[in-house]
């Protein structure tokens, strides 16, 4: 089981205190969301949850797993952030399927793999492509391929779609929550847009100043008076 425990974290810099008091406990599979204004803290909880960042003090648990010392790289988890890097020289197929070959899956694996993905994200006609002949959000969509074809246990994703214009946000919105159903993922969203919180997530939890100011469903965060 994959459910992802935080328990009272806190994070500061120098005299900034970045968030503090942050716990929630995510069930295995589910799909939540991080809202708040700009700096309340939200890509500092990601970050920490992807080993990236260091934790001033309290527990992060992947499954049973205490989490605080492990490196980043021996984390099973996966990040996709605004600014898709995507390897220029490789295909689409050669992208998708980096990440599985540095871990020296069976190339049959690898295979079934990388048109699992593509087929999921559309991407199926484009495998032979190299990224520069894409559309930005075709690049986009190879980037969360490329992040979710070794199955991580946990995903997580910084505003991934906020480069995008109205209309691709909107279909790659669409295929990501196709995806998450598919695959159960257990997922970790930040984003500004109320649409995307609404359409993707089980729980959303909204932050201030580094504090959860709210946890609930989607209908409870917004509803109307
Ligand atoms: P958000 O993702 O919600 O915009 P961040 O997690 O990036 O917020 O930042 C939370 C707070 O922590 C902000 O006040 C920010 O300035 C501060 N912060 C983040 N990273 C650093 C850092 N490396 N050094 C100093 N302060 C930082
Ligand atoms: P390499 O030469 O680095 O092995 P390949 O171009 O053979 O890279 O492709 C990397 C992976 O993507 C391989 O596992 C391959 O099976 C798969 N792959 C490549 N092209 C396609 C394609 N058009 N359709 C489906 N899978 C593909």
């Amino acid at each position: 089981m994959t459910n992802v425990r935080l328990e009272d974290i806190k994070r500061r810099f120098n005299n900034v205190t970045a968030i503090e008091d942050i716990s929630f406990e995510i069930p295995d599979g589910e799909f939540w969301v991080l809202v708040g204004p700009s700096g309340c803290g939200k890509s500092t909880i990601l970050r920490t949850i992807a080993g990236l960042e260091t934790a001033t003090s309290g527990n992060l648990f992947i499954g049973d797993r205490l989490m605080n010392n492990i490196p980043a790289r021996q984390r099973d988890v996966a990040m996709v952030f605004q600014n898709y890097a995507l390897y220029p020289h490789m295909t689409v197929a050669q992208n998708i399927a980096f990440g599985l070959q540095m871990r020296k899956v069976d190339a049959k694996i690898i295979q079934e793999r990388v048109i699992n993905v593509a087929r999921s994200l559309s991407l199926e006609h484009l495998l032979d492509r190299k990224p520069k002949q894409l559309s930005g959000g075709q690049q986009q969509r190879v980037a969360l391929g490329r992040a979710i074809a070794r199955q991580p246990q946990v995903f997580l994703l910084d505003e991934p779609l906020s480069n995008l214009d109205a209309q691709l946000r909107d279909d790659t919105r669409a295929e990501l929550k196709q995806l998450h159903q598919n695959l159960a993922i257990t997922t970790i969203y930040v984003t500004h847009d109320q649409v995307e919180a609404m359409t993707l997530a089980d729980k959303i939890v909204v932050l201030n100043r580094g504090r959860i100011q709210q946890i609930g469903d989607p209908q409870s965060i917004y509803a109307l008076p």
